[in-house]
């Protein structure tokens, strides 16, 4: 029998989406935060560049500027009423983390110091802009921290390493999740009023990435199973500055501190690229321009494979004072000493501009016409507001996650003031029981281990970067036959106490589940924006498919695709130059 936990909110993850989210929620119901990590182990603490905010503490700026760099950045698909509310309230926020404690780096008038980021400029692309704010190269770690600790003060309730399996509806309303508790085996079922996920991204399904092992996708794969949709699966963006065949990120600070990406002939190839922001120019352009210069035999290192990143003219104390870790890495898993040699790079699968489909409150979409799952929300990584359209700016996700993680905690503290009590469904915890039972039930030959790994060299070869149709059918079909390796497949180990053998399994059913998602979505859109690029199909086609593409999978397994406009604004669809 599962143990019945009974709260007004409940939020499913601790990273920094969720518990800007329980800070709302705490300060006006009973709130929980059911996470899989302890808290600070959310990858929000693996943030490094910063955050961003029109200050204007450094240079001149405007929120404006700041949509309109976001916009463009979308390659044009973010919904721009999403946008503004985003870029608006990025100066409270910020001014509340700093309220907060947060320890920003200062100017010397002691003001919030900024810095450059990719795609980030002033008056509407003329030149790159100070707008991103720092804690040195550990941004996300001081937020994570920051947040954490006032969390604690309200009373909010925390169940770390509980893996949550399941949301539980009554008649199409949220009544709550079910949660398997990692230290005992023993399941938990948090009935509640409204449920908040904020359960990141899912980076894991590619060989390189820059995610944390325990990017699986498990919020947006959890609602993909229970018939809902997701929204622009197919964007998946790979950052320019991942270590060579590590993944392990460099931020992009580096370049804005002024860094430079050279080929292996020495040059500065990015000048022919973006003549104007050069480096600076957004992540999708910048990956690209690398990889078809490694694929034209312009690549650096002894396999022509990578590219450099050069931080030889920028002040060795700015390196060592502003970007520690990331120098710190470089000499650590590749001996290379940044102040004095280029370090080799490739780009590594980054960020999920997909996922699960809200509104601005960050409730859920039950489908492409904008209705919503009465007492569930979604907010951060694993939610697709759509503030990042095709391609995300940098610096952008930590303000996203503060922003409507804050719009969402309030929101569902509110339906939950207003809304009783749901009843839980028949045998809440039926089907995971029974999940669970099967996993740990009989021998296989087949092991969770060798499908991973398959599934992330594919992804990565045919899904990546560069797709066509060719690429795409085939790792669709690898999908397939993965997916019936994996329904075959049982754990070895049987015991109830952190069996992360388990959890692990589990992890790569949600993995699969967010691949095939994002390669139906990727193959079904023949244009190219953003992150999503189709070497059969290079030019961005606005008559067509200036829309968001939302994908369901069937009770028989099959998934079906329906289109949803981009709420327009102030910018019209114009070609991207920088
Ligand atoms: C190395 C790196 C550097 C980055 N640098 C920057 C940057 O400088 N600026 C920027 O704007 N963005 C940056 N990003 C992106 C940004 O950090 C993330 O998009 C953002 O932090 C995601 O926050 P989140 O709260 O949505 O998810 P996360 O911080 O990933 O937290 C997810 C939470 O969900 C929980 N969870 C997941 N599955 C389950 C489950 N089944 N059951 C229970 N709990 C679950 C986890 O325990 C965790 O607490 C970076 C990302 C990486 C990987």
């Amino acid at each position: 029998m599962a143990q019945i936990h009974e709260y007004d909110a409940v939020i499913v993850g601790a990273g920094g989406a969720g518990l800007r989210a329980a800070l709302e929620a705490g300060r006006r119901v009973k709130t929980a935060v059911v996470s899989k990590l302890y808290p600070t182990r959310s990858h929000t603490g693996a943030a490094q560049g910063g955050m961003c905010a029109a200050l204007a503490n450094v240079e001149e700026d405007s929120w404006e500027w700041h949509a309109f760099d976001t916009v463009k950045g979308s390659d044009f698909l973010a919904d721009q009423d999403a946008v503004d509310i985003m870029c608006k309230e990025a100066v409270d926020s910020v001014l509340e983390l700093e309220r907060m404690g947060l320890p920003f780096n200062r100017t010397p008038e002691g003001r919030i110091d900024q810095r450059r980021f990719g795609g980030h400029t002033s008056n509407h692309g003329e030149a790159p802009v100070k707008r991103a704010c720092y804690a040195a190269d550990r941004t996300g770690h001081m937020i994570l921290q920051t947040l954490f600790q006032q969390c604690t003060k309200f009373g909010v309730e925390f169940y770390n390493e509980f893996f949550v399996l399941d949301l539980l509806m009554a008649d199409g309303v949220c009544s709550g999740i079910v949660a398997y508790e990692l230290a005992t085996g023993r399941l938990h079922i948090f009935h509640c009023k409204s449920v908040l996920f904020a359960t990141g991204g899912y980076g894991k399904m590619f060989k390189i990435t820059s995610n944390a092992h325990t990017l699986t996708g498990d919020g947006p794969g959890v609602v993909y199973r229970a018939g809902l949709p997701l929204e622009d699966m197919e964007f998946y963006q790979f950052h320019p500055t991942g270590l060579y065949r590590l993944g392990i990120l460099l931020s992009e600070a580096a370049r804005g501190e002024g860094g430079i990406l050279r080929n292996g002939e020495g040059e500065r190839f990015m000048e022919r690229y973006a003549p104007t922001i050069k480096d600076l120019a957004p992540r999708d352009m910048v990956s690209r321009a690398e990889f078809f210069e490694i694929k034209e035999g312009r690549g650096a290192g002894p396999d022509k494979d990578c590219i450099l990143l050069d931080l030889t003219e920028v002040d060795p104390e700015v390196i060592e004072k502003k970007l520690p870790d990331i120098t710190e890495f470089a000499r650590t898993y590749l001996d290379v000493d940044p102040v004095k040699e280029g370090v080799p790079i490739v780009p590594t699968a980054h960020y999920a501009m997909g996922g699960i489909p809200t509104n601005v409150q960050a409730e859920v979409l039950a489908d492409h016409t904008g209705a919503v799952v009465q007492g569930f929300y979604a907010a951060g990584e694993c939610a697709c507001v759509s503030v990042h359209g095709a391609n995300r700016l940098g610096t952008n996700s930590l303000l996203d996650i503060v922003v409507f993680g804050r719009r969402g905690g309030i929101a569902m503290a509110e339906y939950a003031s207003t809304h009783p009590l749901p009843p839980l469904p028949e045998g809440a915890e039926k089907a995971s029981e029974k999940w669970i039972a099967a996993l740990c039930d009989g021998g296989s030959e087949e092991s969770t281990a060798s499908i991973r790994a398959t599934l992330q060299d594919e992804m990565m070869d045919k899904a990546s970067v560069v797709r066509t149709e060719d690429s795409l059918s085939s790792v669709l079909s690898t999908i397939t036959e993965l997916r019936k390796r994996y329904e075959v497949c049982r754990v070895k180990d049987r015991s109830k106490i952190f069996n992360t053998e388990l959890v692990e399994h589990i992890e790569l059913g949600f993995l699969l589940d967010m691949a095939e998602a994002l390669v139906v979505a990727a193959r079904a859109r023949t244009e190219s924006r953003g992150g999503h690029y189709r070497e059969d199909h290079q030019m961005r086609e606005d008559d067509h498919w200036l829309k968001h593409s939302f994908i369901t999978r069937t009770a028989a397994g099959d998934t079906k695709l329906h289109h949803k406009d981009v709420t327009m604004g102030r910018y019209e669809p114009v070609e991207r130059k920088y």
